[in-house]
């Protein structure tokens, strides 16, 4: 369980995850493909204590996409960084693309696919949810 880094594409944010992070989704709804101008978002989320900046704390900016989430981001270069949660405030999410190196997980299970954008097709094997898997923790049920 060493620690995981990552950093913003123009490196001015940079962080630290200490210990392992919980499980990772590909979330396929249309505000992660928006935020991510991708297919869908490859996600995980882990305890606020696991979590620190060190670099470029000052210079992120912040979006609410829905009453409970706010997604953070590089003010210079716009990467993707962490979510927050306001019904779990202990629990961050974070944009696997944004990492160092290899970590022990991969991707579980893929979600919101109602919501999957209709040029992508999923090749993989992997279970697939119109929403959150329904008997999973309360780590799990955060939307990110
Ligand atoms: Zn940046
Ligand atoms: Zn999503």
């Amino acid at each position: 369980m060493g620690d995981i880094s990552g950093k913003c594409l123009c490196e001015a944010v940079q962080y630290r995850i200490c210990g392992s992070l919980g499980p990772i989704y590909n979330c396929h709804c249309s505000k992660c493909r928006r935020w991510h101008g991708a297919a869908f978002r490859t996600r995980a989320s882990f305890k606020r204590e696991q979590f620190s900046w060190l670099s470029g704390a000052d210079n992120l900016s912040s979006y609410a996409s829905s009453d409970n989430v706010t997604r953070y981001f590089c003010s210079t270069c716009g990467s993707p960084l962490i979510s927050t949660y306001k019904d779990h405030p202990d629990v961050l999410g974070i944009a696997l693309g944004g990492l160092e190196g290899d970590i022990s997980g991969r991707p579980q299970a893929h979600l919101f696919t109602d919501s999957k954008a209709s040029w992508h097709q999923i090749t993989d094997d992997l279970p697939q949810h119109s929403g959150w898997p329904g008997t999973e923790s309360a780590v799990r049920k955060t939307v990110d």
